[in-house]
């Protein structure tokens, strides 16, 4: 496991406590001390995850900016296929694909969840939980382990109220390790 320097800092932002000390882990990338949750191990700040993206993608997305009608996270799905039936894999337009498939179902932002919805998926992961730890003893490979892992850390998170961004009901209750 690599090593990282932390501190406990201050919080800056509004919406952070005044006088609470949050934990903070150098980048990992140009060290720059960034805000992380308790149980972090590596940390990328913002902007070298921002960097990075440009690397790869070329630059900001103008277009993105203009409401295109395209969900959030479209030029990372595998494929996204416009309402025009222009074809993309990755962000990159496949033109000889385009009108061989369905466009893609865009959510609107009408899928918050409510309070109850997320009761129930808090639960839920407590029950995923309970099953994961007992079964991830059960195993014998790290490798096996891990997938178990990264399955804890994340129905942890989701039973403490930590849902992520793009976090989707529905292929959540699909899910099954
Ligand atoms: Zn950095």
């Amino acid at each position: 496991m690599e090593q990282y320097r932390v501190e406990y800092l201050p919080g800056t932002k509004w919406n952070e406590k005044k006088g609470a000390m949050y934990r903070h882990m150098e980048c990992k990338v140009c060290g720059v001390m960034t805000k992380c949750s308790e149980d972090t191990q590596a940390v990328t700040c913002s902007i070298c995850v921002q960097e990075s993206l440009y690397e790869q993608f070329g630059g900001p997305d103008v277009t993105l900016k203009k409401s295109s009608g395209r969900p959030r996270g479209w030029k990372w799905m595998a494929v996204f296929v416009d309402k025009d039936g222009t074809v993309f894999h990755r962000g990159i337009e496949q033109p000889e694909l385009k009108g061989t498939l369905e466009p893609s179902k865009v959510k609107d932002k009408g899928n918050r969840l409510t309070k109850k919805d997320k009761e129930k998926i808090k639960l839920e992961a407590g029950r995923r939980l309970y099953k994961l730890k007992k079964d991830i003893q059960k195993l014998r490979w790290k490798k096996d382990k891990k997938v178990l892992d990264k399955a804890i850390k994340y129905e942890t998170r989701i039973l403490a109220g930590k849902f992520p961004r793009k976090f989707d009901s529905e292929e959540y209750w699909k899910k099954t390790y």
